[in-house]
């Protein structure tokens, strides 16, 4: 029996997917309940009987993003269904596009499904329902994003996402490895732990603890880590599991152990967001920027692999060229791997956007090219390190032969997460290379982002 399990003339969703990997996993959770119910997924705007648009609303910025993917699918398609944190703001949207059959909040399942149901009916068969099918992933099969909790405790004065998701909402440890579980048998070689707020797991439900394989575990980061680290994928290895999305609570340090066991990927995104206490302090994000150093270098000496990706916002109201300038100088201590940079920007509902003394854009600008003048320098000098050194390397994607038949290969060493960190560029793998294979190459160079290399036989 093929896999497409649909008839003929079973109604055809599209879905366009903007924002954050938490999003993606709503668009993925989504389009496995409609094709449970009957629907074929359409690749095209001209295929689908109904579009689906999962909006961003963190930024102003995303959310005119979110309004130009409504416009397109309106003017590509016309059936168009909106969901996602956009749509909680829906008399924004329908003043924009009164055309929209229906508009849905972020992750009101319930509801994006029954608008479906509703304006493009399932044509009823006897077989669909009966074969389960593993869940639809739109990341490569070799990858998957788990997510573990909805919503966020803290109230950071720049973000608007807990009120756009709502308090803390942790997923039962069972059901979370459950899926990990599955994932893995059908797959999967990297697991990217992903929440508003992944060391906070199991805080609303007082790390409630479940029976797995025989043993108790609790809803806690630190007994989730060590649970996914004994998964096993088909060629008997342990997943690459990374944890995202890490607020800098103190009992962080308990999971760096781990990664020196080689139980997690020696990988933290961590947010820190600045490093001027005045700064951090209006920003309402924990200001002990002083012990997170020392907490780094503690990192470093448990497990000196480690790779640490953070971001930081540039512009704050009230970020005086002194805490600028102590930012640049944390970060020259600090030696993160990977960062991400923003420039201030105002979203409405954001206590932030009542503190006075605004930085004027110009100013923003400036700052944030030199942020990422001193990032890059000490990327492109932690790169250059690694120049000489055999690392695992996961395959994204292998090319076509060239004129001469050697054929390259792109992929991501344990230090580079999928969409937002750098690659590895090999060159003359073996044909029967494949993404998804997790080699062992030896690097031969570096830039500023990327690793250039060879495949150890
Ligand atoms: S921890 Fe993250 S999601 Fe929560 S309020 Fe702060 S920035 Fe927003």
């Amino acid at each position: 029996m093929s896999n497409a399990t649909t008839l003929p003339d079973a109604k055809k969703v599209g879905m366009v997917s903007l924002g954050c990997p938490k999003a993606l996993v709503d668009s993925e959770r989504i389009l496995t309940r409609l094709r449970a119910d009957g629907y074929a997924m359409s690749p095209d705007y001209a295929g689908a009987d109904v579009v689906l648009v999962n909006t961003c609303g963190f930024l102003d910025s995303a959310k005119e993003e979110s309004l130009a993917a409504i416009g397109e699918a309106i003017n590509e398609n016309g059936r168009v269904i909106v969901t996602g944190c956009m749509g909680e703001e829906a008399d924004a949207i329908r003043a924009a596009h009164p055309q929209v059959l229906a508009v849905t909040g972020a992750h009101q399942y319930e509801q994006v499904i029954e608008a479906v149901h509703t304006h493009a009916p399932p044509s009823q068969g006897p077989f669909v329902d009966l074969i389960p099918q593993p869940d639809i992933k739109l990341t490569p099969r070799h990858y998957s994003y788990l997510k573990i909790s909805e919503g966020c405790n803290h109230s950071c004065s720049f973000c608007i996402i807990p009120d756009l998701r709502g308090k803390l909402a942790s997923r039962r440890i069972d059901a979370v490895l459950r899926e990990a579980e599955k994932l893995v048998a059908a797959g999967t070689k990297e697991l990217l732990v992903i929440s508003q707020d992944t060391s906070a797991y199991g805080v609303d439900t007082r790390h409630d603890p479940r029976q797995w394989k025989g043993r108790e575990v609790r809803a806690h980061m630190t007994d989730l880590a060590r649970e996914l680290g004994q998964l096993r994928t088909a060629e008997d290895k342990a997943p690459w599991v990374r944890l995202h999305y890490v607020y800098p609570y103190p009992h962080v340090d308990h999971v760096i152990p781990l990664m020196a066991e080689g139980l997690l990927t020696p990988y933290l995104d961590i947010p820190f967001q600045h490093a001027a206490p005045s700064v951090l302090k209006s920003m309402r994000r924990p200001a002990n920027e002083a012990k997170v150093l020392d907490r780094i270098k503690a990192w470093r000496d448990i497990c000196p692999d480690i790779a640490i990706r953070s971001s930081f916002v540039v512009g704050f109201p009230g970020e005086t060229e002194a805490d600028f300038e102590y930012l640049l100088e944390w970060l020259e201590e600090a030696q993160l791997d990977r960062v991400g940079a923003f420039r201030f920007e105002p979203v409405e509902g954001a206590r932030a956007n009542d503190l006075p003394d605004p930085v004027p854009e110009s100013l923003k600008e400036e700052r944030y090219a030199r942020l990422m003048e001193v990032t890059e320098r000490i990327s492109a000098a932690k790169l250059d390190a690694k120049v000489g050194r055999t690392l695992p390397v996961i395959i994204d994607e292998v090319g076509e032969p060239d004129e001469d038949g050697d054929i390259g290969a792109t992929g991501r060493s344990q230090a580079d997460a999928p969409e937002i960190d750098g690659a590895v560029y090999l060159r003359n793998v073996p044909e029967t290379l494949a993404a998804g294979d997790i080699v062992e190459a030896t690097i031969e160079d570096a830039d500023a982002h990327d690793l250039f290399g060879v495949i150890e036989n």
